[in-house]
């Protein structure tokens, strides 16, 4: 059991329908000290698989010995996973690209200001969940500033980012908050798409419990996974053309051969094949991909692959 549980909802601003705007967390207090570890999803509000994770989690980890205090904010972006969107509605920005924030600036700059003074300026540990849309499904972790920590989340392809390489290497997102703090952070990327999404919720349930083994804040030996592959560049594929978007690849974290199909968008309105992509690298793993017959428009989210050529254990 935990000594208390705590709610604080800080204000962002007062909104045009006289509501105000505050963001939702709750402190699950330890008998014993410890740090304080930080877990928030939907920054992007399209990507609720982790909001989904915490209302489990947090029915686990209230009946649990915890060292230390673990601060939830279970969905950063309410508005825009309200309308199930990446971008907030009020300003249309990508509230991942806003950090520190401005709290002079758009509704988006407010929030992500708020952000950072109530959560990421004052944690101890990030694990800042993501997944991969409404439609692809994403399977792979950033490896960042603490490797054991992103490791112990459980999943088999991790990322190095590489200044010299192509990958999904974007600035303003919460690192910059936290990784000059010095504060570990680890960014999970898994979920998505137009399937059942009760085993991803389940591995993220059973990922962030093995992280916080891993950081002693729980009891229990942290679980190691021992075919791990680290990947320093990532192409990411967009279908060119809009139409029903067929997956042609194989299964998220498995390896797909140099020239192989990764998908073909298909015209809903003539039939034809309006183009077919091949996997970019001689030696590929996949990491995301549709899962099923999706309808997209031309240069939507599509593929994600990791080159092995370069890769680690
Ligand atoms: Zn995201």
């Amino acid at each position: 059991m935990v000594k208390d549980i705590v709610r604080h909802a800080p204000k962002i601003t007062t909104l045009a329908d006289g509501t105000d705007a505050v963001l939702h967390m709750t402190d699950l207090v330890g008998e014993e000290s410890g740090p304080m570890v930080g877990i928030s999803a939907s920054v992007h509000g399209n990507e609720n698989c982790g909001s989904q994770a915490i209302v489990d989690l947090f029915h686990l980890l209230k009946d649990m010995r915890i060292k230390g205090t673990i601060r939830l904010v279970p969905v950063v972006n309410a508005r825009a996973m309200t309308v199930n969107a990446r971008f907030n509605p009020i300003d249309r920005l990508d509230l991942n690209r806003q950090f520190p924030g401005d709290p002079g600036g758009t509704f988006s700059q407010q929030l992500a200001a708020t952000f950072a003074e109530e959560f990421l300026g004052r944690i101890d540990m990030h694990i800042d969940l993501h997944s991969g849309t409404d439609r692809p499904t994403v399977d792979y972790v950033y490896l960042l500033n603490d490797e054991g920590f992103s490791r112990a989340f459980g999943s088999k392809v991790l990322y190095r980012p590489d200044e010299g390489k192509q990958g999904t290497k974007f600035s303003g997102t919460t690192k910059d908050v936290t990784m000059p703090r010095g504060v570990p952070a680890a960014v999970i990327e898994l979920g998505g798409g137009i399937v059942d999404q009760g085993p991803y919720i389940e591995r993220i349930i059973a990922g962030v419990l093995n992280m916080l083994r891993h950081k002693g804040v729980i009891e229990g030996d942290e679980a190691a996974r021992p075919d791990q592959i680290v990947v320093n560049e990532i192409a990411g594929i967009r279908p060119r053309t809009g139409g029903w978007i067929e997956p042609l690849s194989p299964a998220l974290g498995e390896p797909v051969a140099g020239g192989s199909p990764l998908f073909r968008v298909v015209s809903p309105y003539t039939f034809e094949v309006l183009e077919e992509v091949a996997c970019p690298f001689a030696e590929g793993i996949m990491i995301m991909g549709h899962l099923t017959r999706n309808l997209v428009e031309a240069g939507d989210y599509g593929w994600m692959v990791g080159n092995l050529e370069g890769a680690t254990a």
